[in-house]
């Protein structure tokens, strides 16, 4: 296309922001700078629930509360924090409650990305599996976003997907109670699928948008290790602050 034609297309129909719709420069990519995933926010994390932790602790030591009460999963990774100002918090309203199911290939393409830093104990025969979303959140949103988000790193990655859980009893849906309860309030709510026979000796990578307390993740990841995974990572687009 000669140059003249493509500025006057640009003119007319500039890139936008896949995002905020935002208008971009010629030839940008599809995010602003805003909604590009580079550089995300990152301090020292703990490497078993990605929570910020002391910079003073060496980067193999779990932070405080991982060492009080370990969770299940062994490992998190996320694309970044989630909080009111944090970019993340566009793409995660968008994909889970504006209708924005074209958000899950990009996150999923930058989750990959993360996967690809991990040592072979955890990629080789890696298993994604979506956590289980409500049955009556599924149905307001026509979508599951977890599993859209697992299918989409699956892809890029060239590794299997398996929604190897479900939901087996109703759980009131978490937001008000404290940890303590969030706790009591998942256990057994979660079982395998018959079809989860493949889980045998496989890393296994729990996928979901937001990790906040960490209960549901840990409960999920417990019944994954019954089922025989080998290890159990969480995979997140975004972990929600806590203090430290
Ligand atoms: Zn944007
Ligand atoms: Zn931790």
């Amino acid at each position: 296309m000669p140059a003249a034609l493509s500025a006057l297309l640009d003119a007319l129909y500039p890139p936008r922001c896949l995002v905020c719709t935002q208008a971009l420069p010629s030839m940008q990519p599809s995010l602003c700078s805003r909604h590009g995933f580079d550089p995300l926010e990152q301090g020292p994390v703990c490497p078993r629930c990605a929570a910020p932790k002391s910079p003073h602790l060496p980067a193999a030591v779990a932070c405080a509360a991982c060492r009080k009460k370990p969770p299940r999963f062994q490992r998190t990774l996320k694309l970044g924090g989630y909080h009111s100002a944090a970019p993340l918090r566009d793409w995660i309203l968008g994909l889970k409650h504006g209708g924005r199911r074209d958000l899950a290939a990009p996150l999923g393409a930058a989750l990959g990305r993360l996967l690809e830093a991990e040592p072979q104990e955890w990629r080789d025969s890696a298993l994604l599996v979506p956590v289980p979303l409500h049955p009556l959140r599924r149905l307001e949103r026509g979508y599951d976003q977890a599993l859209l988000l697992a299918r989409a790193v699956a892809r890029e990655q060239g590794l299997p997907c398996l929604a190897a859980l479900k939901r087996q009893r109703h759980t009131v849906p978490q937001g008000s109670p404290g940890p303590g309860s969030r706790l009591a309030n998942v256990q057994g709510a979660f079982g395998l699928r018959r079809r989860a026979r493949v889980l045998r000796d496989r890393p296994v990578w729990l996928v979901d948008d937001v990790l906040t307390t960490g209960a549901t993740a840990s409960e999920c990841a417990r019944v994954l290790m019954r089922g025989g995974a080998a290890r159990v990572g969480l995979l997140v687009v975004a972990r929600a602050s806590r203090r430290v």
